[in-house]
């Protein structure tokens, strides 16, 4: 029995990855369940799931998350906080982790899943993105198996079984969308509304990676990823949009050989390998029907003057040291403040470039440092927003 901790439970992935345990009462159980703030949601999940746990991040939730478990007749122990969370990622009631938690936040559990050794099915990007060094080391030294979530690298994952694969790798290619605005001139994206960017074409994901989706950051953020967990730089990195989102990413190696992996764009796919590999598990996604998809594969180059979040990325990576945890940091709060209406779209390149260049570069190599560099650089993007004074 695969016992499992379900970070960021009441998310999109979350509800995933629970779709995908509830289909193996044989094989798979969810013993613990985190969340950031949504009490009722982690009551909800807790009365269907029956774990032995639930945390919620935010500590004012727990008198209502401990009383509510009691009232439902469950269980299940109640515990807020983050340390907690981290804790119960490392602890005894969990072989393998599930961390979808969203942005930097989802640092601590992650690295703390690595350390302790457990399965790590690793959604949480910003992760890699802000500490990739780190956690790998770290997943390294504690004897984890990372297998990615993101379905680019999911794909990649899959293409690259065993290290000999991974000798003859000559590079990678993500496939991407292209988003709500693929196709958009840049002129025409300046009044583009939350509600726009967050209809994702082919995908249903939480707000934050949808707006990514939409800039393109989201790409940008999985090429130095995809670095970090493929060990390739960034000369060995391409980038495709292929709008039909059936081939979710390639591998081309050495001797010429392109290998792609398909499949209808629902992330239980990737769950379900994740969960099973080597063995291939049911996920309740139907297998590929070309002809009923349209029977047709595009693929064209991204428009980097259109969306430059992805040049961007490309730079960070380059730059190296603490610029990808300033590009991830100023991404953060810059989408956050879309949302909010507090400022554009076109403003979020902007703000994160502006953080970019007027951020201090250090060293990756420690914590510390890197939380200091996302520190400032939150800083910076809120200064420029609040000097910006309010959106048009
Ligand atoms: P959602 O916004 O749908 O869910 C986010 C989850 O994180 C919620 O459970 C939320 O809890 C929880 N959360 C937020 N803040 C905190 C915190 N401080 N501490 C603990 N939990 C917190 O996001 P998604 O599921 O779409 O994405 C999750 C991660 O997976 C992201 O890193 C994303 O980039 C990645 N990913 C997602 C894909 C997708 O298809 N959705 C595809 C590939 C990667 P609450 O409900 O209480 O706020
Ligand atoms: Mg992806």
């Amino acid at each position: 029995m695969r016992e499992i901790a379900v970070l960021g439970a009441t998310g999109s992935i979350g509800a995933s990855a629970l779709d995908v345990i509830a289909r193996h009462p044989e094989r798979l159980r969810a013993t613990v369940l985190a969340a950031g703030s949504n009490v009722d949601a982690l009551l909800a999940l807790c009365r269907t799931h029956r774990p032995r746990h639930a945390v919620i991040a935010d500590e004012a939730g727990y008198i209502a998350l401990r009383d509510g478990l009691r009232d439902a007749g469950l269980d299940t122990e109640a515990h807020a906080g983050a340390d907690a969370i981290c804790a119960l990622a490392a602890g005894s009631d969990c072989d393998t982790v599930v961390a979808a938690i969203v942005g930097a936040a989802g640092l601590p559990s992650t690295l703390a899943a690595a350390h302790a050794g457990k399965r790590l099915l690793l959604a949480n990007k910003e992760s890699l993105v802000l500490a990739g060094e780190l956690l790998m080391q770290a997943a390294c030294n504690g004897g984890a198996t990372i297998v990615p979530i993101d379905s680019e690298h999911n794909a990649i994952f899959q293409c690259l079984p065993d290290a000999a694969a991974r000798d003859g790798l000559a590079h990678i290619t993500l496939t991407a969308s292209g988003g709500p605005f693929r196709g958009w001139r840049r002129d025409t994206l300046e009044a583009v509304t939350p509600e726009q960017a967050v209809a994702h074409p082919k995908w249903s994901m939480g707000p934050k990676i949808s707006v990514d989706s939409a800039t393109l950051m989201n790409k940008g953020l999985e090429v130095i990823e995809a670095h970090h967990l493929f060990n390739v730089e960034r000369a060995r990195i391409d980038v495709l949009v292929h709008p039909q989102s059936l081939v979710h990413s390639l591998v081309t190696f050495r001797d010429g050989s392109t290998l792609a992996q398909l499949g209808l764009p629902d992330m239980r796919t990737a769950l379900a390998v994740g969960f099973g590999w080597p063995e291939r598990l049911e996920s309740g996604v139907a297998g590929l029907d070309l002809l009923a998809q349209g029977g047709r594969l595009e693929f064209e180059a991204p428009d980097l003057d259109a969306f430059p979040c992805l040049r961007l990325a490309f730079d960070a990576l380059e730059a190296g040291g603490t610029a990808p945890a300033v590009l991830n940091a100023a991404n953060e709060v810059a989408v956050s403040a879309f949302l909010q209406r507090r400022v554009g779209f076109l403003s979020i390149p902007r703000l994160v470039e502006a953080a970019l260049s007027g951020t201090p570069a250090g060293a990756a190599d420690s914590l510390e440092g890197l939380h200091q560099a996302d520190a400032a650089a939150r800083r910076h993007v809120e200064h420029e927003i609040t000097r910006m004074g309010p959106a048009t």
